[in-house]
């Protein structure tokens, strides 16, 4: 559903509620779908042992808090479960020096999809042979910057991408070096979601080569062809956010069909089969996803069974999950300002609440587009205080001139929250932050990592210099004083009983 450009109420096209009955408890913390150090003291929420006051007030808001045992852990869990292939850390999700730095140290790889996703992780110093890099068009500046790092993989995604590759691997096998390992990006006709996939016979979309045309088969003897190209592999990524694993059987059958016809047509028995990132994460108590070792048990059986009946060698198995390591270890901080009760009116059906509560936070679409983008769905508690007020349905909107500016769009919170509160956003750790942007000028929020009762502020505060900075007319003007972003003031929190 998309929202009305007008706004929801304009366009009479949101349902009164679609939030259900209250729940029994409210404001209690799910531990599917809550960071695994979240837990209530004294009615207030504890991130990574610190009370969110505290973070509130020593950070600002609205903050980004990342539990690193968390995220660290669901890493571990991934290796773990795949012990033997090659796990890369889709990085798009989230990535800054710091979390480049934990993946590197747990032992994990790195897909960038880009150029400047590259540079950070090499800069960081990520060891480049464990660096994969995606993207449906890369320049010829990115490609040479992956060539000359050394990184373990470039995913070619089209032919104009292989000429442009080409010239670039002949000159380091001229210079001694060896050939540009390259995996093919096939699109096999699936399409995953969540619980469904459409498997079809073309791909009408922008990434890789399809399968059912015969390109990517081209595209595997034009690479084998080529002396200063290596063919590693074959590299498949169905979707994102799914919870069923039948998607993924279905493409490991199509990419292995591949594997045997490229034996077929060159020769070549390839050492690699990539089949991408996109499983899913609990952001709602309903939400059930695959553990990391139910997918790699069934994904390590279908490739087996799929080999066999070709005659083909297993090949070395990789994944790249992105959401399902940073995603459900952060959660954002808003405080609360404006709460306005809007009538719904005539549309309200018997029996369904006829005021929903707009409850305005200091942030929005600028930190969170998933809602706005994808309709996606989050949830909240208040994070302050715990209340035993009666539930009241309330829409939790950011601060932006945009009616779709929604970030939870139903739910029930305690109807006595009020400005000052503050409201805590679950699962927030991936696209959040990496899709933030400065609308209406403001500023990105900084990202917190908490462990065992320490922060340390990974990425700091963009601050209104940051951005003035940019501006032909205002960088050379005295730096403005500190943006109107907060820190959370002394009567804004705990103080309510
Ligand atoms: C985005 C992406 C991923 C990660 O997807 P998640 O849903 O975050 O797991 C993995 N591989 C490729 C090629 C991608 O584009």
């Amino acid at each position: 559903m998309r929202a009305h450009p007008a706004g929801p109420l304009h366009g009479n096209i949101t349902p009164p509620t679609a939030a259900g009955a209250p729940p029994e408890e409210l404001g209690a913390l799910d531990p599917h779908v809550w960071p695994r150090s979240a837990e209530r003291i004294g009615g207030e929420l504890h991130l990574g042992g610190l009370p969110v006051t505290e973070l509130a007030r020593t950070h600002g808001t609205p903050l980004f808090v990342l539990d690193e045992g968390d995220f660290r852990s669901r890493a571990g869990d991934f290796a773990d479960a795949f012990d033997g292939a090659d796990v890369h850390y889709a990085s798009k999700a989230f990535l800054c020096g710091q979390v480049a730095r934990w993946i590197a140290d747990d032992g994990l790889h790195l897909d960038a999809c880009s150029g400047n996703e590259l540079s950070l992780a090499l800069a960081a110093g990520f060891p480049a042979e464990r660096i994969a890099l995606h993207g449906n068009n890369k320049s010829l500046v990115e490609l040479q910057l992956a060539v000359d790092a050394g990184i373990g993989h470039v995913v070619v995604d089209s032919f104009d991408e292989i000429d442009r590759l080409v010239p670039l691997g002949a000159a380091r096998v001229a210079a001694g070096g060896s050939p540009v390992p390259v995996l093919i990006r096939a699109t096999v006709g699936i399409e995953a979601h969540t619980h469904e996939f459409i498997a079809t016979a073309h791909e009408d979309q922008k990434f890789g080569f399809s399968l059912s045309t015969g390109d990517a088969l081209a595209a595997a003897r034009r690479v084998v062809s080529e002396p200063g190209l290596h063919l590693a592999g074959l590299h498949s990524h169905i979707g994102s956010q799914i919870f069923d694993t039948a998607g993924f059987e279905a493409a490991a059958h199509r990419i292995v069909g591949l594997l045997g016809a490229v034996r077929e047509a060159t020769g070549q028995t390839l050492e690699e089969l990539n089949l991408g990132g996109g499983f899913g994460i609990a952001y709602l108590s309903e939400d059930d996803p695959v553990s990391p070792s139910d997918i790699a048990a069934k994904l390590r059986t279908v490739i087996a069974s799929e080999c066999a009946e070709l005659g083909l060698p297993v090949p070395r198995l990789a994944v790249e999950p992105g959401r399902a390591i940073a995603g459900p270890g952060t959660v954002t901080l808003y405080e609360i300002g404006t709460i306005k009760p809007v009538r719904l009116g005539a549309s309200g059906a018997p029996g369904t609440p006829l005021v929903r509560n707009y409850v305005s936070v200091d942030g929005g679409m600028s930190d969170n587009i998933r809602t706005a983008l994808y309709d996606a769905s989050y949830t909240c508690v208040l994070a302050n205080r715990s209340s035993d007020a009666p539930p009241a349905l309330c829409r939790v909107v950011g601060k932006h001139c945009e009616s779709g500016d929604i970030l939870v769009r139903d739910l029930w919170l305690p109807s006595d929250v009020q400005p000052g509160d503050l409201l805590a956003v679950a699962a927030t750790g991936a696209y959040c932050w990496s899709m933030a942007s400065n609308y209406n000028y403001l500023l990105k929020p900084p990202v917190v990592a908490v462990r065992e009762g320490a922060a340390t502020e990974i990425v700091r505060r963009q601050t209104l210099s940051d951005v003035f900075a940019l501006d032909a007319v205002l960088a050379d003007l005295p730096a403005p004083s500190p943006a109107p972003s907060q820190p959370a003031p002394e009567h804004a929190v705990g103080v309510r009983s």
